[in-house]
């Protein structure tokens, strides 16, 4: 009998390269991709279209709440075998990236009915197994049961240095402390907030990628997976 495709959750703090992982291991085991954070952007971008959250960063939750029936939130696959999000069927892609969606998306992400939400639709799309999803509460609340969970750290300014070229790259003009500074709130507001916050699963294998390629955390990952006689 052939055995169940696997659940992996990759959780950890802001800007660690966790979508890059989780799409190449997500590609070379055939799995599904789910990038969960794009979905909190989503919802952030939508509010800040609405004028629910202000340019100020000003949140009005109780607005956020009442709109959230009308948010839809689809994957487009890409054949490469990365995702672009649609809201509400408009591509949001690459407005969620930019920092003005995120300056106030983890204020979003600690709104209890956000989350309730995204996770419901989360759980959908991974019921089947074959999934590797990325976030924060992958592994504590969207999956507890996924048979391979990784928390990912790694230097703040190493990874305020690979977000800063990553959005240079993509020609915002950002400064590299406002990019230190944006990770270290949201890591800060992660960590706190009431509702799911992010926390390392007790069973959850620790990736400090600070001195590692992709290709070497990806082979890390691979050797895991090999480790439970599927890869
Ligand atoms: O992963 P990414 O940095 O794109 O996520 C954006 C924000 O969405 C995070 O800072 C966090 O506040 C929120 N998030 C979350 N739970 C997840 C994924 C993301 O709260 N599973």
């Amino acid at each position: 009998m052939e055995a169940k495709p696997l659940t992996i959750a990759i959780d950890g703090f802001s800007s660690t390269g966790k979508s890059t992982l989780a799409r190449q291991v997500a590609a070379a085991l055939g799995y599904r991709y789910v990038d969960s954070g794009a979905m909190y952007r989503g919802v952030a971008w939508y509010g800040l279209e609405r004028g629910s959250i202000g340019s100020d960063r000003v949140v009005d939750t109780a607005r956020i709440i009442a709109d959230l029936d009308d948010i839809h939130l689809d994957f487009e696959t890409m054949p490469e075998g990365g995702s672009r999000l649609h809201v509400n069927g408009v591509c949001a892609e690459p407005a969620i990236r930019s920092m003005r969606v995120s300056e106030v998306v983890s204020q979003v992400s600690s709104i209890t009915e956000v989350r309730r939400k995204l996770v419901e639709q989360q759980q959908r799309m991974g019921r089947d197994g074959g999934v590797v999803m990325d976030g924060r509460d992958i592994g504590t609340v969207v999956f507890p049961q996924a048979e391979l969970k990784i928390y990912m750290t790694a230097d703040p300014e190493v990874r305020a240095r690979r977000r800063y070229d990553e959005l240079r790259a993509k020609g915002e003009p950002v400064r590299f402390e406002e990019i230190l500074d944006n990770l270290n709130t949201r890591d800060r507001q992660d960590l706190e907030r009431l509702d799911s916050p992010l926390l390392k699963a007790a069973d959850a294998i620790e990736l400090d990628n600070t001195f590692l390629s992709p290709d070497e955390q990806f082979d890390w990952v691979m050797e895991r997976v090999r480790g439970l006689n599927r890869g």
